[in-house]
């Protein structure tokens, strides 16, 4: 079972209880799937077992058509937040990580024309390997944050927290307003340009900032 953790191996205190994610906070992403920009976030939930750590091999669905991997900046919920605001936001993520969205992108096609949910192309079992989370004794310069993505040794996304449609501590407290956070509850920040399909024997790797993380892992 899927278990939080630090990379200074500090035990986090906290289990997961949700993984709640943004579409479309990238306007270069939104662009190359031929979306439209949504005047308000755009949110969608995980469930816990969704969650895998991102160190181990992947494992995708079988006979359910492409599989793609987003690259994505993970928060870690430390304090619990509803109705919360930017200021108090702040404080209260614990943890910095990295994230794979996984998603069946043939059948969130066929979803999005039927007009019906993502959840079973966005919220599978193993959809959200997740890194160790950098743990936060400071405050971050949250607008000057980025990360990467390499597959297969070739560069492939690059995500500055700059250039992100609603900046990390609004959506955090656009998200209280709907869904109160609990510790332990994880927040997924939104994908940039780059995404893809995967294949087996696959390796990714992705990094945060240049030095404060970094992730390897392979498809099985
Ligand atoms: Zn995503």
């Amino acid at each position: 079972m899927y278990q939080h953790q630090f990379t200074c191996g500090t035990n986090v205190p906290f289990r997961l209880g949700k993984i709640v994610c943004i579409g479309r906070n990238y306007a270069d992403h939104a662009a190359e799937l031929n979306n439209p920009v949504p005047d308000e976030p755009l949110l969608f939930i995980k469930p816990a077992t969704a969650a895998v750590d991102m160190t181990q091999p992947i494992h995708m669905p079988v006979g359910r058509g492409s599989c793609h991997f987003e690259g994505e900046l993970s928060l870690l919920i430390g304090e619990r937040l509803c109705n919360a605001n930017a200021v108090e936001v702040s404080p209260a993520i614990a943890g910095l990580g990295l994230s794979l969205d996984l998603t069946l992108r043939d059948l969130q096609a066929t979803l999005k024309k039927a007009g019906h949910p993502w959840e079973k192309a966005k919220g599978f079992d193993n959809s959200c390997p997740l890194s160790p989370f950098v743990k936060l004794d400071w405050l971050p310069d949250w607008d000057k944050l980025s990360y990467s993505l390499w597959l297969n040794g070739e560069l492939r996304q690059r995500g500055k927290t700059e250039h992100m449609l609603t900046p990390i501590l609004d959506l955090v407290a656009y998200i209280s307003s709907f869904f109160t956070l609990e510790p332990g509850d994880i927040v997924l920040t939104g994908t940039p340009a780059g995404v893809g399909e995967l294949q087996h024997g696959d390796k990714l790797m992705m990094q945060l900032q240049d030095d404060w993380l970094q992730v390897e892992t392979q498809v099985a």
